[in-house]
């Protein structure tokens, strides 16, 4: 075969490897629960880009702008579009969602006002998700330190993101985040640098510490028997937020970790390279 035409080949055969970005590599797992990455083109000034009305995180990967599109577990697998804004006007964004099983898990709880809450306690679970709510669509300026995040500890994973959970039989909402099993007192790291932007003492989720990393990509810690930080305080990638604990609706010591991107909480495992399909 002449050498000109074996390098062509060559180069054919390396072109999809090279046309996938590290990010895309890493982070794009287009199902209800993950992420899509999106290339947007290049051009000096950042693109603004939407999805179902809600800001979405855009980052420079050497020339190229990405949005890195949070998916609900909602959300129906199928064709799905952003909107971008950029210097050349608006336009529509379109991509595919595939979609993905997620298994289930049976849970006994000994407190049934855990599973069923009186109305005293379902006054106070409105007036907490609708705080919690509101930190998880606040949006931020600025790039986020890592895309690619630290585990907050180290430890096994206990149950993963998107489990569907039955309590004494009932069937209440996934899992929307991802537990590792450690000992109470362990010390909860950032896995990016940020700000606090949300702490409090929450009827499900305990004592609960909400890490702003920029650009609406938020780290939600809860269950904790101890809480280190203040509102408002800026953290380095590796700080300590507190410690690891049973309070709020928690079996037993562990350390559960949200992660949310333009108000869609998705599977962790994703950004420690941990994903099960
Ligand atoms: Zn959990």
């Amino acid at each position: 075969m002449p050498r000109l035409l074996c390098i062509a080949l060559l180069c054919l055969a390396t072109w999809p490897a090279l046309a996938d970005s590290y990010l895309t590599r890493q982070l794009n797992r287009p199902v209800p629960g993950g992420v899509a990455v999106l290339a947007l083109g290049e051009g000096s000034r950042a693109p603004q880009v939407f999805f179902d009305g809600k800001p979405v995180l855009v980052v420079k990967e050497q020339a190229t702008w990405r949005a890195v599109v949070g998916l609900p577990l909602s959300l129906k697998p199928g064709a799905q579009q952003v909107q971008v804004k950029d210097a050349a006007g608006e336009r529509s964004l379109g991509f595919s969602v595939g979609s993905k099983r997620y298994p289930e898990q049976r849970i006994t709880l000994k407190n049934t006002r855990q599973v069923n809450p009186n109305p005293d306690d379902l006054t106070r679970i409105n007036r907490e998700l609708a705080e919690q709510t509101r930190a998880y669509q606040s949006f931020s300026l600025g790039t986020p330190s890592n895309l690619l995040l630290d585990k907050p500890v180290s430890g096994p994973l206990s149950s993963r993101f998107g489990v569907r959970r039955f309590f004494n039989g009932e069937e209440r909402n996934p899992h929307a985040g991802l537990d590792f099993a450690v000992p109470a007192g362990t010390p909860i790291k950032t896995p990016a640098a940020g700000k606090v932007i949300l702490i409090g003492d929450y009827f499900f989720n305990g004592n609960t510490v909400f890490v702003d990393h920029g650009q609406g990509f938020i780290s939600m810690f809860c269950h904790m028997s101890k809480i280190d930080v203040q509102p408002g305080q800026v953290l380095a990638r590796g700080a300590v937020v507190g410690r690891v604990g049973a309070t709020g609706r928690a079996t037993g010591p562990h350390m559960h970790w949200n992660v949310s991107l333009n108000d869609a909480r998705v599977d962790p495992a994703i950004f420690i390279g941990a994903f099960q399909p």
